[in-house]
């Protein structure tokens, strides 16, 4: 049994994801901060699809909770995570004039410190068990940037230079590092972002949808994608490539 972490599984993005790896097979642990009882019913779904999924709620930008709830799971049960999906984000948008220090750094700790405490956790189990597939939510934002968004930008576009290195440093090890970047996807996330002020600017004329982002992530740990290491994949109806 090979076992994958989804952060911010309980909601959105994350939830599509664990569902389209339960599919495939994984034991998926699904990561949250707050939203249990919207965990509680990705957890439940996968069951009754015939699928294994456990919750593990812990805050991806707490080095001590990774290191304590992700570092102890893997101890208490003597086993280690096959397929990392760096999911939980948060967007707190402003113009950099007007940001606050508060503002910046929540963005930095959830979207970009995560990255380093949750994949530094995992990595030693894929190193010695020689496979592993990390894949990570990243943005277009990070990508080709997006005003008001200084903050979220910078700490998308940090993990996908950090895929890179990181896809170098663990190649020979049979680990890929590779981002999936998505466009706008209709998620709590952009509740307050209207389709149709926007569509007009996609060339695919429509938000996409959280599945459509699984679908692609879920081609990046199967075997089909052995030899992809250090990409990102744009999900995001042509906006920008
Ligand atoms: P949602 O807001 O719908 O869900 C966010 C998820 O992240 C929730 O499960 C939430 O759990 C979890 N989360 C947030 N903070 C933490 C934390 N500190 N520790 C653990 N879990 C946390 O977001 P989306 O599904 O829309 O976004 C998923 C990813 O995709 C993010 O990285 C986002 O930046 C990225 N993305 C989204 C786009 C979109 O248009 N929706 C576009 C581009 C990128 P809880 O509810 O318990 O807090």
């Amino acid at each position: 049994m090979k076992y994958a972490l989804v952060t911010g599984g309980s909601r959105g993005i994350g939830k599509a994801i664990s569902i389209k790896l339960a599919q495939q097979g994984l034991h998926v642990l699904i990561n949250y901060r707050s939203a249990h009882d919207e965990a509680q019913k990705v957890m439940d779904y996968i069951i009754q699809e015939g699928g294994r999924a456990e919750l593990l709620p812990f805050d991806v930008s707490s080095s001590q909770q990774v290191s304590e709830v992700l570092g102890g799971w893997m101890k208490n049960n003597n086993q280690h995570i096959d397929v990392l999906i760096n999911n939980a984000g948060v967007t707190s948008d402003n113009l950099m004039v007007f940001m606050s220090d508060e503002e910046w750094n929540k963005v930095i700790a959830t979207n970009q410190n995560s990255f380093f405490y949750v994949t530094r956790q995992v990595l030693e189990g894929m190193v010695i068990n020689k496979f592993g597939r990390i894949v990570s939510i990243v943005s277009l934002s990070g990508q080709k940037g997006h005003p008001g968004q200084v903050n979220y930008s910078a700490s998308k576009g940090a993990i996908i230079a950090a895929s890179k290195s990181l896809a170098m440093e663990i190649g020979k090890k049979k680990i890929t590092v590779n981002c999936v970047a998505p466009g706008f996807i209709k998620t709590d996330m952009i509740d307050g972002i209207d389709e149709k002020d926007w569509k007009r600017l996609i060339p695919l004329n429509r938000f996409g949808t959280a599945e459509e982002v699984a679908g692609v992530v879920g081609f990046l740990v199967s075997d089909d994608a052995s030899y992809v290491t250090g990409e990102t994949i744009s999900v995001n109806g042509g906006m920008y490539s």
